[in-house]
């Protein structure tokens, strides 16, 4: 087994996640099994009780860990399924050791960060639980260097690096800043962070050097001999349209070789990567732009990440750009929606958490069913059609969700029976995949293919089965359910374009090469309704 570490230094948001995703991939083109791990400073136990205004959506994986939202990257590019110990928090495992210590796994000893926490971070980094095997683990720490948080991590890295001699590459990010004034591009901030670095013990194997001009070869030679880097191990990301775009950059400038090499490890032949290039090629190759709405309430763009990638993915299959048009629900009125979506070939109306904003989702609904505009509700968003449809054709005028209204005697949203006596909200919710049988004969199973699927969910709410007799008289159908708990899982209205809902999160099982159903039918159905419009 290899290790490979990616550290930040010189400032955050550097894009380490999407370099530790596109090493992943080229190291899977050659035939290699990884897995990428996210070790994040901070000391919530996990991301789910965060902010998505501060820290961007809440990704989702299979076994039900809410993590943080490059693990979507991760997935993205690689179609691997990441799992619990693919997110590390300092808060993790500051609460795995208190828990030895209290059970008196430590007895006699004093408990401290060396070696206790960082033996509990080596034991993570190995995956000791993980019975997959794997070439190569690629773990990604948070933050940048010289943070106080990231000093335990770092520490172990170290130790890591002695103890697996010659199985470990160090790989860092560091920023060349471009000073307009000198006409100059800066490398001190990256010597710098190096010596940071080696003052912990630590020498990196590969630079990556990010930057927004490019660097000639001058400015990488004399990183390389300043930093005690092989001139081979420098690279630079310079800034690109697409994300997407990196692995094939990184293989170009032959990141993936210099791992290798400095393993030890046969380089071969380099992998065409083919698919991912038909991808990129589809992409450019798309003229037309269809607009798509995103009704949420958190203006961050982050915050919907993977619904934005969703869709872009499933423009892409349909040869189409797509524009994203964000519209802050708190702000949507009766009088403005139909101003407001003016253009749109269709609407999403998004995942969401408390009252803030859902009046206006509400509205959204209401005029995309009234004016039978393409309609994706994603699990907040469905609840909210549901309650649209309750309050403005079942009748229900005082209909709500328990979320927003617990007292409501139309609550066609209600509590979980087994959420009911929580107390504690993090890690509580209805988390992870979960299967759901689709009607046959029912649009859903039409786009899926099949009846019966499986996806990832995040929430405490759910449909009202009292209420799912009268809705199915009314033309809004329960087309898929949890199988076991009989839990409403898709709504659809069979009798519009395609005004579809679920209450799960199906953008975080769409990859770049695996876009998903669900999507792709949205925006093909989009573009078909755009077409008719215009030919009218
Ligand atoms: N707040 C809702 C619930 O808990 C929906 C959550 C979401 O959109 N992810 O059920």
């Amino acid at each position: 087994m290899k290790y490979i570490f990616v550290t930040g230094g010189v400032v955050s948001s550097l894009g380490k996640g999407i370099i530790s995703s596109s090493l992943g991939k080229l190291l899977q083109a050659r035939g290699y099994r990884i897995t990428i791990q996210k070790f994040d400073p901070y000391i919530n136990v996990d991301p789910g009780t965060l902010n998505p205004y501060e820290h961007g959506e809440c990704y989702v994986t299979e076994d039900g860990m809410e993590t943080d939202l490059d693990l979507g990257h991760y997935e993205r590019f690689t179609d691997i399924h990441t799992t619990r110990g693919n997110s590390v928090t300092t808060g993790r495992i500051y609460s795995t050791v208190i828990e030895k210590e209290r059970r008196g796994d430590y007895l006699g000893k004093t408990v401290q960060v060396v070696p206790h926490i960082t033996d509990e971070i080596k034991n993570c980094i190995r995956r000791e639980d993980d019975p997959a095997e794997y070439d190569f683990i690629i773990t990604e720490i948070g933050g940048t260097i010289g943070d106080i948080e990231s000093m335990p991590f770092l520490e172990a890295i170290r130790q890591m690096r002695w103890e697996h001699r010659g199985d470990t590459c160090c790989i860092h990010l560091t920023y060349i800043p471009y000073l307009k004034a000198a006409g100059e591009l800066k490398t001190k901030p990256t010597q710098h962070s190096v010596k940071e670095m080696q003052g912990l013990g630590l020498q990196p194997d590969i630079l990556v050097l990010r930057t927004e001009k490019h660097l000639d070869e001058g400015i990488m030679h004399k990183v390389a001999s300043f930093c005690n880097v092989d001139q081979d191990c420098v690279v630079q990301s310079e800034d690109l349209p697409s994300i997407y775009e990196v692995p094939i950059e990184m293989q170009a400038q032959g990141l993936d070789k210099a791992v290798l090499k400095k393993l030890n490890m046969e380089v071969g032949e380099t992998p065409d990567l083919l698919l991912w290039r038909n991808y990129l090629a589809k992409r450019d190759g798309a003229t037309k732009k269809i607009e798509i709405a995103l009704v949420g309430k958190y203006e961050l763009q982050d915050a919907y990440k993977s619904i934005r990638e969703s869709l872009q993915q499933a423009a892409v299959y349909n040869d189409r750009k797509v524009g994203v048009n964000y519209i802050n629900s708190q702000f949507l009125t009766k009088d403005n929606v139909a101003e407001t979506l003016t253009g749109m070939a269709g609407v999403v109306i998004c995942p969401g958490f408390g009252e803030r904003g859902t009046e206006g989702k509400i509205i959204a609904a209401e005029y995309c069913r009234t004016h039978d505009i393409p309609t994706f509700g994603i699990c907040f968003g469905m609840q909210m059609m549901v309650v649209e449809f309750a309050r403005n054709v079942l009748g229900y005028k005082d209909a709500g969700s328990a979320e927003i209204d617990p007292v409501t005697k139309h609550n066609v949203i209600d509590m979980m029976e087994d959420q009911k006596n929580i107390t504690k909200m993090g890690g509580t919710m209805r988390l992870g995949a979960y299967p759901c049988k689709l009607v046959p004969g029912s649009r859903a199973a039409a786009i899926y293919g099949r009846t019966e699927i499986s996806e990832r969910h995040r929430h405490r709410y759910e449909f009202n089965n009292s209420f799912r007799e009268q809705y199915r008289k009314a033309g809004m159908l329960c087309t898929g359910l949890n199988p076991k708990a009989d839990l409403v899982e898709i709504v659809e209205i069979p009798e519009l374009r395609w005004y579809i809902a679920c209450q799960f999160h199906p953008e975080y099982r769409s990859t770049v090469l695996h876009p998903h159903p669900l999507f792709l039918d949205f925006i093909r159905a989009a573009i078909e309704y755009e077409n008719g419009k215009n030919n009218e």
